[in-house]
């Protein structure tokens, strides 16, 4: 290789979630060594530079960036693929560090690669039809490509439609208009003819094919020639290493997308959740995963991909906490946690949901993210956590997963190409802990105390997070502990309540039950563990010690949380290690010396 070339990450949706995805380091060749063809691409055989698919070195290290690392020249080259020459890491450098952050700021960006980081607020997109040499083409017309990304016949989910609605109008992606005296783009679709044969053929020999002829067609201007990003619909037929069976792909910082004909007609570029998906790795982002299912399982937001049905128009739901918080749609109401800064009563969070982001104050909170955890946490490299209430309404209305419960998901730590996976899906209620993976007793409690969906107006989620110190003498929260782990088995998480756990006693308090009298003429009141010292509440079951039958209160449980300290200092000093058992039986010793609150 006599020039240098730029690393960039390929990734292949298949048809079928079950089947592993793929993907791909490729450098872009410089025309001087791909004998003067400017769309050539080789590859690159990670084994040979010791560094797993997503380009992280043993250490944890990123060491490919899609669209930022280059390979320096001097390196052979081989039916397209690229021989490191001894040990090569020292010739792959970065060109400059660029922090991805918002997609909204107003920079203006080179025209070569779409990059999150210095967006500008209307993307303009290319559709491009294709005609093979056989005749063969892209089995959606022009009108209808149009129409099915930028909604131009009154399509109402869209490209178009749902990135301005995710984004709050932040980004308005607009349909590419013809060059100069030229009038071959109607509505953002042009139509190129190639002089090979689409089936059969491996995609990439069709994607270079159709990329020279667009560029001709185009005035000669390299490609993508000031658009932002250029999708290509290809007609089904074409192999992607070695299947047929693929939906579409892209490349990560970079401006194509390419996507493949559905089976029974139509074409992927037509389906809304395949359009964000793709653009989606475009503006940098990564896949999402789950418990159940790593890369992909994520349903929260588009870049999981459970749907196995096809729908032109839906899921309608946006892009999940980690990518959302990198696109920076709603980052007047990001909250950053840095748990060693918590105070000792931790912080309690107003959290709504995305699709509320219009109609919030700004002590509204729409991505909660946990960083530089004080401990080292169950991971081996540094990793973030995010929170979000993934309020099931309006633009996000068909949310697979998660829906109207807070959702946590973690990452690597930062802003670069990283998955991301659904740890936890907490009801109202319940509880996650992020736990040391050292021998520290500490551990971060994120706690959701309540959920008004009705109550509230737009819906909240009230959660508090903590940083607490274990207790040893507390078996509660010793055995919680232990069952929420974050690389616990699927069998703990509980889709519709996350994880249930014990109550630790500190947050009991002392539950007195109400005298009759003072029963309440409406029942709604909250979980005795929610509430502050002096307050009514309800106790579930046995929880805290109460009865199952106190029915004190026409068939509730009712009682006043009292602070567990010594009430009544004569009385209390009458029990003793040998009595307290039996005397701590007794309601007036239990309800009023603290050495009774631990039974
Ligand atoms: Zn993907």
């Amino acid at each position: 290789m006599t020039k240098e070339c730029v690393f960039f990450l390929e990734i292949t949706r298949q048809e079928d979630p079950a089947l592993s995805y793929s993907q791909e380091w490729i450098c872009k060749l410089d025309s001087a060594d791909a004998y003067g063809n400017k769309y050539t691409d080789a590859s690159l055989n990670l084994k040979d530079v010791q560094l797993d698919e997503a380009g992280i070195d043993r250490e944890g290290r990123q060491v490919l960036v899609s669209g930022e690392t280059i390979l320096k020249p001097g390196n052979e080259l081989s039916s397209g693929i690229i021989k490191i020459s001894s040990g090569s890491i020292p010739q792959i450098s970065r060109r400059i560090h660029v922090v991805h952050n918002n997609l909204r700021s107003k920079k203006r960006q080179t025209q070569t690669e779409a990059r999150p980081n210095d967006e500008k607020k209307e993307l303009s997109v290319l559709a491009v039809r294709v005609i093979d040499k056989l005749d063969e083409e892209t089995d959606v017309s022009t009108d209808e490509l149009s129409d099915s990304i930028f909604g131009t016949y009154g399509d109402d989910v869209n490209l178009k439609s749902q990135i301005s609605a995710c984004s709050y109008d932040s980004v308005t992606i607009v349909p590419a208009v013809s060059k100069k005296g030229k009038n071959n783009i109607k509505n953002g679709v042009i139509t190129v003819s190639i002089n090979s044969i689409v089936s059969g053929s491996d995609v990439k020999t069709i994607q270079s094919d159709v990329s020279n002829a667009l560029s001709e067609e185009l005035g000669g201007c390299e490609l993508p020639c000031s658009y932002d990003h250029i999708m290509y619909c290809f007609p089904r037929g074409a192999r992607r290493n070695m299947s047929y069976m693929w939906t579409a792909y892209a490349g990560v910082h970079k401006w194509y997308s390419v996507y493949n004909g559905m089976p029974d007609g139509g074409n992927y570029c037509e389906l809304a959740p395949v359009q964000m998906h793709e653009i989606g790795h475009n503006w940098g982002l990564s896949h999402s995963g789950d418990i159940d299912d790593e890369v992909y399982g994520d349903g929260s937001g588009v870049m999981g991909n459970r749907e196995k049905q096809r729908r032109y128009d839906g899921p309608v739901s946006c892009y999940n906490g980690p990518k959302s918080w990198k696109l920076g749609w709603y980052s007047d109401r990001h909250e950053t946690i840095d748990p060693s800064k918590l105070s000792k009563d931790g912080q309690v969070i107003n959290m709504i949901g995305l699709a509320n982001y219009e109609n919030s104050i700004s002590t509204d909170k729409v991505i909660v993210q946990i960083t530089n955890l004080p401990f080292g946490n169950d991971e081996m490299i540094p990793t973030d956590y995010y929170i979000v209430f993934n309020r099931k309404v309006g633009i996000n209305w068909e949310t697979q997963e998660g829906g109207d419960k807070v959702v946590i998901t973690k990452r690597i730590a930062g802003q670069g190409y990283s998955d991301s996976k659904i740890v936890a899906i907490l009801g109202a209620k319940s509880k996650f802990y992020i736990r040391s993976r050292n021998t520290s007793k500490e551990f971060l409690l994120i706690r959701v105390d309540r959920i008004n969906i009705y109550k509230d107006s737009p819906a909240k989620a009230i959660v508090t997070i903590k940083l607490k110190k274990e207790k040893v003498s507390d078996n509660s929260s010793i055995s919680t502990l232990q069952t929420s782990t974050s690389t616990e088995p699927k069998n703990d998480l509980n889709r519709d309540g996350g994880f249930r756990t014990s109550i630790p006693y500190d947050l009991c308090g002392i539950l007195i039950p109400i005298k009759k009298s003072e029963c309440p003429d409406k029942f709604d009141y909250e979980n005795c563990k929610d509430v502050a010292y002096g307050e009514l509440c309800e106790a579930d079951d046995n929880q805290c010690g109460t009865s199952y039958s106190e029915n004190n209160c026409i068939g509730y449980d009712m009682y006043r949380k009292k602070e567990c300290k010594d009430h009544n200092t004569k009385r209390c000093a009458k029990l003793t290690d040998e009595n307290k058992d039996n005397r701590c039986k007794k309601r007036r010793y239990r309800y009023s010396c603290s050495i009774c609150c631990s039974n």
